[in-house]
């Protein structure tokens, strides 16, 4: 008899899963608002053109080759990204308070991160995640070997931030915690705290000492401006807070299967920055050896040559317009259909997704009956919509509600 004979069923993924099961669904109308991954005008996957041409100066490069990258990845890259999330005119990226590695994407360097604080900060702290969150953070963050728990950030009721029980669960928690921001267009609730509220949740944060992870998957899907996404970890940077930031390139620049991320820490001051660097490396060596080269060079490419740059800016403003679009345009048409409730919740939300508010068994018939794929807690990836879907889409949520 095999060793792992007796090992329990493994569930499906509750967003992976889904997104399996709507391609096994051979229903001609179906449609896959499961997966945060953007999709054009005719639902299908987008190259940036700006993405493109990168990859044509690199393919024509003779002096190209595909030797392992540095440990920490690839410079050119990990400089360029550090200036894109903490803005070129940084002062501590000036001061060299910051040092960046490669890491496999946005999990991977969340992964990174975590083993670091484990070994380098205080493996007895619990990790703090919003409720809700990106499923992954809590497997991520338990197999690194931390106790998990969560702070609250919803009111489902009234569909917006729960703000006041947010800052007591930081004034809750004992010191130096670890908290997990999402740095903008929050997955899943598609909400974010004001300016205002993230400067009393870094006063907060700071009177309790404790530690912000940021994770940015989502940087210039929020409001289609790479700075005023990044605001509130430029703001944390700015109060003195020494901070890991998880940097994810799978969305913005479309390149998800290469698995592009950076993992930067700040630290009070440059020797530190550099012993935590130093450590960080060892711990992606020990994991990954080596990060992928393919993504980094593309995107070194882009963000070191100011013409690809504006053109992936305005990249950016395409795909974070075209999800503004499907948000007005489904409310417009469950408005028209009298859908019982008030749905003005999904354009006061940004990003990539929408806390529609169905609830599990609704999400469950959109799916079962209707061929309608989302995630059972009601959110839609609202870059699966487009002119052809959203009006079966609406007429399907209206059936669900009534
Ligand atoms: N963090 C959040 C909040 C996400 O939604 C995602 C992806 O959906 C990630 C991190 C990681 O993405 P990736 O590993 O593809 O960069």
């Amino acid at each position: 008899m095999s060793l792992f004979a007796n090992l329990p069923e493994v569930p499906p993924d509750p967003i992976l899963g889904i997104a399996s099961a709507c391609k096994a669904d051979s229903f001609e109308g179906k449609v896959d608002l499961s997966i945060g991954a953007y999709r054009d005008e005719n639902g299908k996957p987008w190259i940036l053109p700006v993405v493109s041409k990168a990859e044509k100066i690199l393919t024509s490069n003779p002096e190209r080759n595909h030797e392992y990258l540095p440990m920490g990845g690839l410079p050119s890259f990990t400089s360029a990204a550090a200036r894109i999330i903490f803005g070129s005119d940084s002062k501590e990226l000036k001061n060299k308070q910051i040092y960046s590695i490669q890491g496999l994407s946005g999990t991977g360097s969340l992964f990174v991160g975590a083993c670091f604080l484990y070994e380098c900060y205080d493996r007895n702290k619990t990790i703090y995640i919003s409720d809700p969150t990106w499923t992954n953070h809590r497997s991520v963050f338990g197999l690194a070997g931390f106790k998990v728990d969560v702070y609250t950030y919803w009111d489902s009721s009234l569909k917006t931030i729960s703000f006041e029980k947010y800052i007591s669960s930081i004034r809750d928690a004992p010191e130096g915690s670890v908290f997990i921001l999402h740095a903008c267009a929050h997955n899943p609730t598609g909400s974010d705290p004001t300016k205002e509220q993230w400067q009393i949740i870094a006063n907060e944060m700071k009177a309790k000492k404790h530690f912000p992870f940021f994770d940015s998957a989502y940087q210039g899907f929020a409001t289609g401006d790479l700075d005023n996404d990044a605001y509130a970890i430029r703001l944390f940077a700015s109060m003195g807070f020494e901070m890991l930031v998880a940097q994810s390139f799978a969305k913005n620049m479309g390149l998800y299967g290469e698995r592009l991320g950076c993992l930067h820490i700040l630290c009070k001051d440059s020797n530190s920055a550099t012993r935590s660097g130093k450590f960080l490396e060892k711990m992606s060596r020990n994991i990954v050896s080596s990060a992928p080269r393919y993504g980094a060079e593309i995107a070194s490419i882009i963000l070191n040559n100011d013409e690809l740059l504006q053109e992936w800016k305005q990249c950016l403003v395409i795909m974070s317009s075209r999800i503004l679009e499907m948000r007005k345009a489904l409310v417009e048409k469950l408005v028209e259909l009298k859908t019982p409730g008030d749905w003005t919740h999904i354009t006061r939300q940004i990003g990539m997704f929408s806390f529609t508010g169905l609830n599990t068994e609704q999400s469950t018939t959109m799916i079962e009956k209707y061929h309608v794929y989302l995630t059972k807690n009601g959110r839609i990836s609202v870059a699966g919509l487009n002119e052809k879907n959203i009006g079966y889409v609406a007429s399907c949520i209206d059936k669900v509600v009534r």
